[in-house]
Formats: C-alpha cells, structure tokens, sequence
C-alpha cells in the first residue's frame, strides 16, 4: 500500500533535520522513529544504524543502504569584523551560495541563522563582477559586529556544522517536493518504507537495513558497513542529479517523474551487470517506470560494496533530484514511490539461486 501522507511527512523529518557528514544523529533520531518495529536496530561510532529485519534466518542477506548524511560546512575561523569563514563538507558548486541564508551550530548546541554574504552590487567592481568566488573567500555573516562578539555572545567555536536553512515544501497538486538534503534523505525514506512494505512477508532472503555515515566524503561509513554487514546482494537508494533541464534530450541521465535512475557505471563502480539487467527487466515486466543511466561523473556507496570480500552483487536505485547539492533541491513523490516498488518487488522475487547466478 501507497502510504504516501506518511511518507511525505517521513520526507519533511528527514530532510529538515540537521546532518552533515560526520553529524548525523538528527537524521538517525528520525530513523529510530519512523523504522520503530521493522527490525533490530544497532549503532556503531561512526554512526551507521543497523535495522536487521525481524525473521532473519541466515538466508542471503541483502543489504539496503542509504546514506544519513547531506552536503554541509564547517566554521573554520572567525574574521576579525566578527564574520564566520568556512569550508565545505562534500561537494558544493560556490557560485550557488552567495545569498543563500545557513544555520551555524553554536557552542551550546543551539543553531544560529546566517547568510552567506553576497557584496552588494553597489560596491562591486568591474574584477568582483567577473571573479568567481571560491569558498574560502566567502563569509557567512550572522550579524555580529566583532570576534569577540561571535565568539562570546553567539558562542560559535571553530569546528561546529552548517547547514542550509531551507524549510521543506510539498506542492501536492503537482507532486513536486522542494528543501535541501534530498540527496539522501529521500533514499533514506525509500529504505524505511520499503522495509515496511516488506514486513510480514515471507522473503526468501534475509534483509538487513544500513543507514550510513559520511558518503558524502567518501563512502566511509559504506566501508565500515560492508565489513561487518558481509552481504551477500546489495540495493543503494540514493539521489542522483537529475540533468533533465539543461541536457540535449538524446542524452539525457535522470528526468523528474521518469522513475528511479539504475545507472550501469559511475567513475565508483560498475553495478554488476547481471543483477542491473535483472532489476530492469522486472520493472518493464511489472510496469514500474525506471531510467536506465550511464555516468560520466559521480560516486556512491555501491562503490565499498563491490570490492566486499565477496565482491557483492549492487545495484543503485536512485530518485533523481533536480539541482542536487544546493540550498534548494526539487524532487518528486513519483520518483521516489517507484524506487521503493521497484526494491520491494526485487527483495521479493530474489532467491538463493538468482543471487548465486549475478
Ligand atoms: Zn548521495
């Protein structure tokens, strides 16, 4: 069944709660509540949540893994006019920053509102107008009038997160999502819902759920997982950058509303091509709109998962996001609705046999 309230409100949790790489305990609070009764839950120090279904019995274990974390910054220094310099968390394009309003994390736990500051036009000369900016030369400003005014009253300490401050909207007349995190919060709620539209029923593979830590600098939660997770088979839900709005149509990667995007190969990895051809197939069997993909650029966790000690079988069913990595990310409850029927009806179909032929 299509819950689809309850996935939008799961959606808005998510992506409104605060977790750049390194800092996802707000995401992984939301986890524990929406995935309360799917299964076992276990946390390790780098902050990988472990959901073991209920019934587990040493079949093979498919792995589902999404990762908690979103693209941020870190306060890297306070200017003496009291302004924050910073540096990234994952990758950000700079030209899409200037302007943009952030929450910085103070000393106290408590997030204060910031901008990114943009010169105005007024005081900008003919090199301001055609540099372009880098993020070490950016600030963000929260108002302050001094260091010592950052630092004491606002309590901002080097080290301490930023994050977007970009509310979540849904336009339900024309099923469009907006807000920031996207990529991976919506992967992390097709994880979720697809484990609960699997509950109860009679699976002829194990199912062990990884929300992950730090994609976004590397996978390096992914590794940890892999490790001790062992899977046999493996699904990522990710985000993948939609290039719908300024690619020539003959090439185009990943439309809205088209259906989840299974890339055959990112510069990570190549998705095992027995398994990727199997996904595809099932979903032009079964009717669920899917986009096939093959990636010049790009990386996720599927690329820790293939080079497991049993070089496990992956493959990326990912929503594709609109403007992904920026303050304002547009995506849709079709894409994401298909990803999670799409990995629903895998998780069924596959057994002991399809898995030992990938
Ligand atoms: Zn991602």
């Amino acid at each position: 069944m299509d819950n689809k309230d309850r996935n939008i409100s799961m959606i808005r949790d998510l992506v409104n709660a605060h977790a750049p790489s390194g800092f996802e305990d707000e995401v992984l609070e939301v986890v524990r509540e929406q995935a309360a009764g799917l299964g076992d839950f276990e946390e390790d120090h780098i902050r990988n949540l472990y959901i073991a279904r209920k019934g587990n019995s040493g079949k093979p274990l498919m792995m589902l893994d999404a990762h908690a974390d979103e693209v941020g910054f870190m306060v890297h220094s306070v200017r003496p006019n009291g302004t924050i310099r910073f540096t990234n968390i994952g990758g950000w394009n700079p030209g899409t920053l200037p302007s943009s309003r952030v929450l910085v994390r103070n000393a106290e736990g408590k997030y204060i509102p910031g901008i990114i500051a943009a010169k105005p036009i007024h005081f900008m000369s003919q090199a301001d107008r055609d540099r372009k900016p880098e993020i070490s030369d950016l600030s963000i400003d929260i108002g302050s009038t001094s260091k010592e005014e950052t630092e004491k009253v606002f309590k901002i300490r080097i080290g301490e997160p930023i994050v977007p401050d970009t509310p979540f909207t849904y336009d339900e007349e024309h099923d469009i999502m907006m807000g920031k995190a996207f990529d991976d919060c919506v992967g992390v709620a097709a994880l979720i819902e697809t484990m609960r539209r699997l509950e109860g029923e009679d699976l002829k593979v194990d199912v062990m759920g990884v929300v992950s830590a730090q994609e976004e600098v590397g996978s390096r939660g992914a590794k940890v997982a892999v490790s001790k997770v062992n899977p046999d088979i493996s699904i990522c839900f990710e985000a993948c950058p939609s290039d719908d709005t300024f690619t020539e149509p003959y090439a185009i990667q990943a439309a809205i509303k088209k259906g989840p995007m299974l890339r055959f190969m990112d510069r990570t990895v190549i998705c095992n091509p027995r398994f990727q051809r199997y996904a595809l197939d099932l979903a032009e069997k079964l009717g669920i709109p899917v986009q096939a993909s093959v990636r010049e650029g790009g990386g996720n966790n599927g690329a820790m998962i293939c080079v497991s000690e049993k070089g496990t079988p992956v493959i990326v069913v990912a929503i594709p996001v609109r403007y992904i990595h920026s303050h304002n990310c547009i995506a849709t409850y079709h894409d994401f609705n298909a990803a999670v029927e799409l990995a629903v009806a895998i998780v069924k179909e596959l057994d002991e046999e399809k898995v030992a032929g990938f």
